[in-house]
This record gives structure tokens, C-alpha cells and sequence, in this order.
């Protein structure tokens, strides 16, 4: 069954799974689920749980639902349901006609609650949720039974019947599961099931004024789609004997529920809460700003569904809550992107170079290969002309000892080009250099002198009659903090926002090869970094954004481990 030759251990989830086929625990069944509450965007930790459970339904040839776990009207929207199912489909999971919705469950979650009434385990409390609370206790205090707790069965199934029926007001009342006051573990005393709670659902309208509590119908909704490995985070370890009370009140289908550690990525924060703030308040540009750990944030910034993958195959899973650093992440992505953009050049912050004895109005192509790592990819002609663009800090008037790129009465190569000296330096009234002039000679076509003489830099260029105009986007961690959270007396996570994350370049200039590109073609912009389009790129203007540089601090500290 199991069609992963990987020869590495299976993790601890996987050894389960693995195990209960072998013992035929559910009858060969493998069915796992990924139940997202729409009430925000995805992040890259729900890529986690994303991964783990669609990918264990393909390696052991089971299935996996995509199930809306949609119960609180009051924060859940349909633009989020649409997000997800696209998010999903973009990291390139199926879940085929396995599409599902908590709400739908609403009748049967209401039957079972009948159910529990009329076992005398559940009943109808008219405390308020100030005193709901002041009754629960604490760790260290048990909790005192509710005034209302010994209703008798006939008054409940009434009272319960009116709250449905629209007669109570928000709040008034609550149904609860009859269980344990002093128990120590504070979610088995006495859970509010179902609240009240006129507001219209993004599904199921005004159908209902009463909705379940996530305890009450996460653990119904598993058990109604039969899931087999009901997969979650770790801090619902401690809601597992809730969940498994009510099943075994209702006697019906149990799965097994498995806790692995959330993710956590350094400089990033992760909870939808704090995401929708950032949102809200304007802190950044939506749910989809390139800096944002959305999966869509992510995705605009250029990142690729098969870096995330392996990123995600990496990390692995366990039982110890821990950070990962955003520096592995980058490095998948580096990996991926390596292998699969083409090279291309572009000037990020251009200074003009006059090459005086180029013939004037002539422009010559040159080959340039498009992926020194693809061989299939090909090669390309760049335009080559008398005048052209350099990056400004690849020259310097007074090079120090360790500078070996352009400088007066320099030789350096231009790549695919040609080798060029650097003769004069014009500058403006304020004393900046606004051009260089050079020559260049023409026997070293392609970047190589046949006398064998050596430079010690190779530029990238643009030629200044061919560029076309682009705006590049740079980016950098949003936060400055490895911990976003360690933060000063009375301060929170957003005084740890990073003011120097966002850096817009105007007047960039790319090859002309450039043109045409559209969202979401990705390139290397060679000595740069990898780059893809952005959407707000319209043909009149290209707009790219840096999606992460070459420089990879993760492969270099494993270097540095191995030795
Ligand atoms: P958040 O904390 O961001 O609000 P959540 O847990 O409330 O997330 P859900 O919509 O309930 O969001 O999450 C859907 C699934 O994704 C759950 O099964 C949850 O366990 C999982 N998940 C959420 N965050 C992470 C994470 N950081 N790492 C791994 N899995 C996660
Ligand atoms: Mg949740």
C-alpha cells in the first residue's frame, strides 16, 4: 500500500497509520481531513498540517477531506472559504469530492445534543459567561456545580427546544454536558455545547440562532465523515478525553486523534489573529502582501508550491513545540528556484557606462544561457550597444583593497560580453557620478581575451537602448526580532515590525527579454537574487518582486557544522 520508497524512518504519525493498516484497525480505511475555521487567510503553518494530512492519504492510498469547519458566524466569511480551497489547490493537494462543511452537520450536532439531553447528560444553564467562568474554578480549585445543573431531563429538552426556536435573547442561556465540576482537567467541567447567537451564517443563513462550540462539533464532524487519523496540534491534547466523552456518551464512530507540534518560523507571526491586525490596521498592503506568512503572501512573493513541500518534508513532525528557522525555508526555496528560473539581467539601481570606441547606433546579439543548470533550457540573445546600465555599487572611484569590480583604469568583464576599461568619471554639480565612460576590447567577445589575460569580476549590464523600465519591489523580514514576541513592558508583537521591510526601486532596468513577462514567472536576476512579476505588473509597467536573495545562511551554517 504504501507507495513512499523512501528509505528514511516513517515519523511517529506515519508509523500509526502504517500500524493500523498492518493490524486492519479500520478496515484498510486511511481517511484524514484538513478542517481550516474560514475565518482568515492560510499561513504557512497551516502548510504544515496541510502536507502531513494529504500527504499521508496519498502515500497510503487513502483520501483526505477538505473540511470548512465553519461554527462562529460571527468571524467567518466566504471571500476566506475561497482563499483556502484556492491556497490548497495551489500547493497542489486534491481532496477530489471530499469537500465539506461543519455547517451541514448542524441537524445531526442538534440531535445529538437531544440525545445527551435525553441521557440526562447534557442540560440547559442560565448562567451568564461572567459567572460561567467564576464557577469553573482553577487549575489549583475545583469548580461548584451550576444552580441549574439538576433541571430535570423534560425541562431541558423544553428549554433547549425554545433556545432553537429563537425565544431567548444572546447570551441568556447555554446547553452543557453534564461531566465533572471538580475534574481536573478544566475542559471536562461542564462545556457550554451550544450558545446563543442570532447572527446569519455565510452558509446556512438564518437556519439557526444556536450554534455549537468548537469542542462540542469538531470531534461530530470526524466522526460523521468517518475520519480514521483525526490529525491536530498539540493544544488539543488536553480537549482529547472531552472529545472522546462525547463520542462514547453518543456510543458512535471514534476516530483516533494524533497531536504533532505546531510550526513556528522565526522573525514570523502565525496566528490568524495577529494576521488579520496587521490586515486591519493597515500594516501591511492585505492578505496577500508579499511580506505577509500567508500562503498567498507567499505565493505573490514567488515562492513555489514545490519549495514549500519540501520545506514542509524537511521539518518533519514531532511532539516538542519548537521555532524553525525562516532561514530553511528560504533555502528550499533557493534549491527550487536554482534549478527551475532562468537567468536573466537586470539593473537594480542603474549608472550610465558610455563605451567610447563602440561604434555609435550599432547593437550586436549575444548568446547568453538561460540555466546553467538546465541544459534544456537553452540560450538567448541579449542586446549589446555603446551605451549601457551597471548597478551603481558594482563601481567605486576609490576602490578599497578588496574591491575588484569596475574602478578607474580597471579591467572587468561585462557577462556574455565583453571586457571593458574604465577611462573617465562624470559627475554632476553636487559631486555624483552620474556616468562612466570606457572602452571596451572588441577581441573578447563572448567574455574571454584570447591573450588569456585575466580580470577578477564579471558585471551584469543592461544595454541603455534596449532596457525596459521596471519597479522592484525588495523585501526583508517583517519583524526584526527572532521572537516578534519578546517585546518591552506594555508594548506587543507589532512594536517588533520591521520599518525597512518593504524598499521600492522605481527605476530599475531589465533586458528587453523581459518584455512580455507576466505574474507569476519567476527569475534569477543574475548576481542579484531570484525575482518573479508581480500582480500589479500591467503591460504599460513591470513591476517585480525580490523573492529571496542568493546569498543562502542556512546552506553556509551546515557547512560550517559538517566540517
Ligand atoms: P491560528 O492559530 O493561525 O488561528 P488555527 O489553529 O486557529 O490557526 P485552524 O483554521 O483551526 O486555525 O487550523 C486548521 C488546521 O491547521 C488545524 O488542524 C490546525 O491544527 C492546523 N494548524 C494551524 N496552525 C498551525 C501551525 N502553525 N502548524 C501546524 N499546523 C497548524
Ligand atoms: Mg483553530
Amino acid at each position: 500500500m504504501l507507495n513512499n520508497n523512501d528509505e528514511t524512518r516513517l515519523d511517529f504519525i506515519r508509523s500509526i497509520v502504517a500500524e493500523d493498516l498492518k493490524t486492519n484497525k479500520w478496515d484498510g480505511r486511511v481517511v484524514t481531513r484538513f478542517p481550516p475555521e474560514p475565518n482568515g487567510y492560510l499561513h504557512i503553518g497551516h502548510a504544515k498540517s496541510i502536507c502531513l494530512n494529504f500527504g499521508i492519504a496519498s502515500e497510503f492510498g487513502g483520501r483526505c477531506h477538505l473540511r470548512f469547519d465553519d461554527t462562529n458566524p460571527e468571524k467567518e466569511e466566504q471571500e476566506y472559504v475561497d482563499s483556502i480551497i484556492e491556497d490548497v489547490r495551489w500547493l497542489g493537494w486534491d481532496w477530489g469530492e471530499h469537500l465539506y462543511y461543519g455547517s451541514d452537520y448542524f441537524k445531526q450536532m442538534h440531535e445529538y445534543a437531544v440525545q445527551l439531553i435525553k441521557k440526562g447528560k447534557a442540560y440547559v444553564c442560565d448562567l451568564n459567561a461572567e459567572q460561567t467562568r467564576e464557577y469553573r474554578g482553577t487549575l489549583t480549585e475545583p469548580g461548584k456545580d451550576s444552580p441549574y445543573r439538576n433541571r430535570s431531563i423534560e425541562e431541558n429538552l423544553d428549554l433547549f427546544e425554545r433556545m432553537k426556536a429563537g425565544e431567548f435573547p444572546d447570551g441568556s442561556r447555554t446547553l452543557r454536558a453534564k461531566i465533572d465540576m471538580a475534574h481536573p482537567n478544566l475542559n471536562m467541567r461542564d462545556p457550554v455545547m451550544y450558545r446563543i447567537l442570532h447572527a446569519a451564517h455565510h452558509r446556512s443563513g438564518d437556519t439557526w440562532c444556536i450554534y455549537p462550540m468548537y469542542d462540542w462539533a469538531h470531534g461530530l464532524e470526524d466522526s460523521v465523515e468517518r475520519v480514521t487519523h483525526s490529525i491536530c496540534t498539540l493544544e488539543f491534547e488536553n480537549h482529547r478525553p472531552l472529545y472522546d466523552w462525547f463520542l462514547d456518551e453518543l456510543g458512535v464512530y471514534h476516530p483516533q486523534q494524533i497531536e504533532f507540534a505546531r510550526l513556528n518560523l522565526s522573525y514570523t507571526v502565525m496566528s490568524k489573529r495577529r494576521l488579520l491586525q496587521l490586515v486591519r490596521e493597515g500594516l501591511v498592503s492585505g492578505w496577500d502582501d508579499p511580506r505577509m506568512p500567508t500562503l498567498s503572501g507567499i505565493r505573490r512573493r514567488g515562492y513555489s508550491p514545490e519549495a514549500i513541500r519540501e520545506f514542509c518534508r524537511r521539518i518533519g513532525v514531532n511532539k516538542f513545540n519548537s521555532t524553525v528557522d525562516i532561514a530553511l525555508l528560504e533555502h528550499c526555496l533557493r534549491e527550487d528556484l536554482n534549478k527551475t528560473s532562468a537567468r536573466v539581467m537586470a539593473v537594480l539601481r542603474p549608472l550610465k557606462v558610455v563605451i567610447d570606441n563602440y561604434p555609435k547606433g550599432q547593437v550586436e546579439e549575444l548568446d547568453a544561457i538561460n540555466n546553467p543548470e538546465d541544459e534544456s533550457a537553452g540560450t538567448r540573445k541579449v542586446p549589446f550597444s555603446r551605451e549601457l546600465y551597471i548597478e551603481q555599487e558594482d563601481f567605486m572611484e576609490e576602490p578599497p583593497k578588496k574591491f575588484f569590480r569596475l574602478a578607474p583604469g580597471r579591467e572587468v568583464r561585462l557577462r556574455y560580453a565583453y571586457f571593458i576599461t574604465c577611462t573617465d568619471v562624470v559627475k554632476d554639480e553636487n559631486g555624483n557620478i552620474v556616468e562612466l565612460h570606457c572602452t571596451y576590447d572588441p577581441a573578447t567577445r563572448g567574455g574571454d581575451a584570447p591573450d588569456g589575460r585575466k580580470v577578477k569580476s564579471t558585471l551584469h549590464w543592461v544595454s541603455a537602448e534596449r532596457a525596459v523600465e521596471a519597479e522592484v519591489r525588495l523585501y526583508d523580514h517583517l519583524f526584526t526580532k527572532e521572537d516578534p514576541d519578546d517585546v518591552a513592558e506594555g508594548e506587543d508583537f507589532k512594536s517588533n515590525l520591521n520599518p525597512n521591510s518593504l524598499e521600492v526601486l522605481t527605476s530599475c532596468k531589465v533586458e528587453p527579454s523581459l518584455a512580455q513577462a507576466e505574474s507569476p514567472n519567476r527569475y534569477q536576476f543574475e548576481r542579484l537574487g531570484y525575482f518573479c512579476v508581480d500582480l500589479d505588473s500591467t503591460g504599460d509597467k513591470l513591476v517585480f518582486n525580490r523573492t529571496v536573495g542568493l546569498r543562502d545562511t542556512w546552506a553556509k551554517v551546515q557547512q560550517k557544522l559538517n566540517k
